[in-house]
Formats: C-alpha cells, sequence, structure tokens
C-alpha cells in the first residue's frame, strides 16, 4: 500500500506522540522539531514519487524514525578507536593517550576556577608557564623553561623570538618537513629570519658554519632529522662540538628536536632518541620538543634553556597567541609529575607502558584473540596469529621498528584477483564498528597489531563480534 501526501500526520501530532516524551525530555523540543520537519518533508517527497509504504507512516515507525535522526545529528564526530596499526603515536590517531592521573588533573581544573595565572601566596597576578616551569627545570636540568600550543609553534616563536629581521644558519640536511605544511624553510620566512644554508644535503662541517657566520647571523640552530635519516657518507656537526663555534660568536645554539624523550629509552632495549637534558649539556642554549610524542603528554611545545634567551621568548609578543590553554596545561603538569617518579613510567604512562610492553604479553594476547575472531570472520576469512614489526610513530626512529605480534587475516578460497576487495571489505566494517578497528592492508593481509590493545579495549573488540559478523553477513 502506497502512502499518499496527505496521510502524513501533521507535526504537532507527530511531536505530541507519547513515544516522544523521553526523547523530547531529554533533548529539549527544538531539536526534536527541527527533525521532525525534515523527516516530514523526505517522507512528504518519497510519497509524491509514489515510493513511501503505508507502514512508515504508523506511528510506531515514524518515532523510531526520528529518535534514530535525532540520535544520529548529536553523534560526535571525534570517536574513539581501537588503534591496532602498529603505529604507538600516530599523528593521524591523536599520538600520545594521557595517563590516568593527567585525566583526573584535567577534570579536576576545568570543572573549577584554578590558579592558572593567579599567584595564590602573594594574590597577584601569576604566569601559567610557573605550573610547569619548576617540574621541566628539575628533570631537564635548565635554567628557565615555557610552554606554548606545539613544536611548531616552539619553533616558530623561537626563532621569531632569538632570530627575526637577522640570519639563522641551519644545515642543508636539516631542512626537515614535518607532515606537509611544517617545513623548516618557509617557517624560517614565517619567523621573519633569513635562512642560511650550509653544507650539503649528506654532509655539513664545522667549517661549513664557521664560513656563513657574519655581523647579521642571529643564531645557529640543530634540527632533529627525526622523520628521516641521511645514511651512508654522511656528517654532520653534532651539539657538543657546534655549541663551542657559536658561542665563540657569541650567538645562541638553538635545538629542535622534535620528539625529545626525557627518559633513555634504550633502558628498555628501545632505540635511542636524543634527550633534551643531553642536548643541554651538550652547549645548547634552548631546546624545543614536542608534549604529544615520546613525551607521553598533550599536545604541547616545549622550550628549556638559557634563562635569558627563555626570557626573550616568554616576553615575544607573538607567544601571546601561541601559548597552552589551561585544559591541555593541567594535562601537561601531571604528565611531567609522573617523571619526578621514574618507576612508574612504564606502568603509569601509555605511551611508555605501550613501548615497553613485553613481545610475549602481546602474543599470548594474539593467541586468546585468535579462536573468536576466526569464528567471526568464517568462512570468509581466515585468521592466523603472525609476529609483526610496528613503528614507534610520530615521526621517532623512523627506520628502527618494533617487533611486535597480532593476528594476521587473509581472504580464504578467494581468488588473487579478488583479494583486494574483499579485505577493503573486512577493513571497511571494521572502521564501521560503533568503536571503530584500524588495521593496516599490506601485502594482501590484513595485520591487526595487537601492542596497543589494553585490557578494556580488548573487552570491547570481543564485545563487538557479534556487529562485525553481521556487518559481513
Ligand atoms: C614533530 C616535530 C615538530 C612538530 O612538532 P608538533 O608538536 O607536532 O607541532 C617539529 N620539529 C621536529 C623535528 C619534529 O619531529
Amino acid at each position: 500500500m502506497q502512502a499518499q501526501p496527505k496521510d502524513l500526520p501533521s507535526l504537532d501530532r507527530l511531536l505530541n506522540s507519547p513515544l516522544l516524551a523521553e526523547p523530547c525530555q531529554a533533548h529539549g523540543r527544538s531539536l526534536l522539531t527541527q527533525e521532525a520537519r525534515a523527516l516530514l518533508d523526505e517522507l512528504r517527497a518519497q510519497a509524491r514519487q509514489g515510493g513511501l509504504a503505508r507502514a512508515a507512516l504508523e506511528e510506531g515507525a515514524l518515532c523510531a524514525a526520528l529518535r534514530q535522526r535525532v540520535e544520529a545529528r548529536l553523534a560526535p564526530r571525534m570517536r574513539a578507536v581501537i588503534n591496532l596499526s602498529g603505529t604507538v603515536l600516530h599523528t593521524n590517531l591523536g599520538r600520545a593517550l594521557l595517563a590516568d592521573e593527567a585525566l583526573q588533573h584535567v577534570m579536576a581544573m576545568m570543572a573549577a576556577p584554578n590558579n592558572l595565572e593567579f599567584d595564590l601566596s602573594s594574590g597577584g597576578r601569576g604566569d601559567r608557564d610557573s605550573m610547569v616551569e619548576a617540574l621541566l627545570c628539575e628533570i631537564t636540568g635548565a635554567e628557565a623553561a615555557t610552554v606554548v600550543n606545539n613544536n611548531a609553534a616552539a619553533v616558530l616563536l623561537s626563532i621569531a623570538a632569538l632570530g627575526g629581521g637577522r640570519e639563522v644558519i641551519v644545515s642543508r640536511g636539516e631542512l626537515v618537513e614535518i607532515g606537509g605544511a611544517f617545513r623548516m624553510p618557509d617557517v624560517m620566512a614565517a619567523a621573519g629570519a633569513r635562512l642560511v644554508e650550509v653544507g650539503t644535503t649528506n654532509r655539513t662541517h664545522a667549517a661549513d658554519y664557521e664560513r656563513a657566520i657574519g655581523p647579521n647571523t642571529a643564531m645557529l640552530m640543530k634540527v632533529h632529522t627525526s622523520n628521516y635519516r641521511v645514511q651512508g657518507f654522511s656528517s654532520a656537526v653534532d651539539e657538543a662540538s657546534l655549541a663551542p663555534i657559536a658561542h665563540a660568536h657569541g650567538l645562541p645554539l638553538v635545538t629542535d628536536l622534535g620528539s625529545g624523550s626525557l627518559v633513555d629509552l634504550a633502558q628498555w632495549g628501545l632505540p635511542r632518541e636524543p634527550l633534551p637534558q643531553e642536548m643541554l649539556k651538550a652547549g645548547c642554549d634552548v631546546v624545543t620538543f614536542s608534549g604529544d610524542k615520546l613525551l607521553g603528554g598533550p599536545q604541547a611545545g616545549l622550550i628549556v634553556g638559557d634563562k635569558a634567551l627563555v626570557q626573550r621568548i616568554r616576553k615575544f609578543p607573538m607567544k601571546r597567541a601561541l601559548r597552552m590553554s589551561k585544559l591541555p596545561l593541567a594535562a601537561l603538569e601531571a604528565t611531567l609529575r609522573l617523571y619526578l617518579q621514574p618507576e612508574r613510567l612504564t606502568r603509569d604512562l601509555p605511551t611508555l607502558r605501550m613501548l615497553t610492553r613485553p613481545l610475549a604479553d602481546i602474543q599470548a594476547q594474539a593467541a586468546r584473540l585468535q579462536a573468536p575472531l576466526a569464528q567471526a570472520l568464517s568462512p570468509r576469512y581466515a585468521v592466523a596469529t603472525s609476529e609483526m614489526l610496528g613503528q614507534i610513530g610520530s615521526g621517532s626512529l623512523p627506520v628502527e621498528s618494533l617487533p611486535s605480534a597480532g593476528l594476521l587475516i587473509a581472504p580464504a578460497g578467494t581468488a588473487k584477483k579478488g583479494l583486494g576487495t574483499a579485505l577493503d571489505g573486512l577493513a571497511t566494517a571494521l572502521r564501521g564498528l560503533p568503536l571503530p578497528v584500524l588495521g593496516r592492508v599490506q601485502q594482501d593481509r590484513l595485520w591487526l597489531d595487537l601492542r596497543c590493545l589494553d585490557e578494556r579495549q580488548e573487552a570491547q573488540l570481543l564485545a563487538q563480534l557479534p556487529q562485525l559478523q553481521e556487518a559481513l553477513a
């Protein structure tokens, strides 16, 4: 039976249905009215074309359709996902996860007024940097510290404040691009400094820097080539050799470390990343690094170093536009506090917990998940446990891989030609789950690296298997 436009209920009659009392109470009448109007418009158009069944206009069906619209409208766009990509610090997935203590501190500080810029001892105005400056100095051995929105901002601000209007000398081998818009030569220009390139792509020597220093030089800069490595016939001048050259000419040496781990990763058998504290010891005057890479905190740009230089950076007008908001600042403070208790790091800081997770533990998890997943995916896909190689991510240690384990999924009985389609179908179904699951497709297989799957998400993954099965049916 086809419905006619005249069969549609009026807006008021629909909204007054007792079946909508609860959503009306929960969300208020405005949103429901808006969505009801849109729903009725759509149904009217369908009825005009003779494509609407009478059953769709029954009170129960209409109210269910309306509730669904309201829910879809209110569904968050930013959603939690399960990261089985094998990349621990995945920039597209939000990088570091916060420690529980950081989450709790954020909640408490956002729910009440706080002393963000208020000095509780004097009763006068305070500085938001003071929330983390002492911690950063204690951890890195710096004289002073300031923080901004992210490391890109830290680099921009440091160059603008210390090198604006003058020349900044950088090795050609270090003119990095980090994810599209952040390219060192462009950052220099945006900061109002003139980039002076020295050396060649693969080799730069101390004499190259010496020769480039002139009356307009403001500073020497080192950039950690975090997301690539120049191998083979290459040489660079390290910070310890460059600092005396800079200082002999009365110039500061600024280093952008990118990731900048605050603890030596080698103690857990992980590849080494330079530490800000080592850079300062080597003679760097200012070091910048990210808050949400290996440090394991919120998005932030940390600037540590010489007191007078940090003060110039802090007082530079651009700082006001790049300053950190109270929300990540609370998270950063709580995260840094964990570094005062180094034994806790691999237990309570998610990034280090995941990076140091024992392989045997990941293998056991893979063994545990193999059967339930195989069952949900049979008979179309075969699921096997497998060793795999993950990555730290976020440009940290790009050529090193992390031995890991997980599940390797292959379409069963599919001709080579249909493999891609079958794998895409599975990857799409996994992404379509209420808690989307992200793996990686490679070599005609779907790889689910389990390093980042904690107990809670493992339970959530298992609970979703019936939905996955349904989506693939
Ligand atoms: C990641 C990185 C940046 C940018 O840091 P964000 O915190 O992402 O803004 C800058 N320089 C280097 C060397 C990096 O690795």
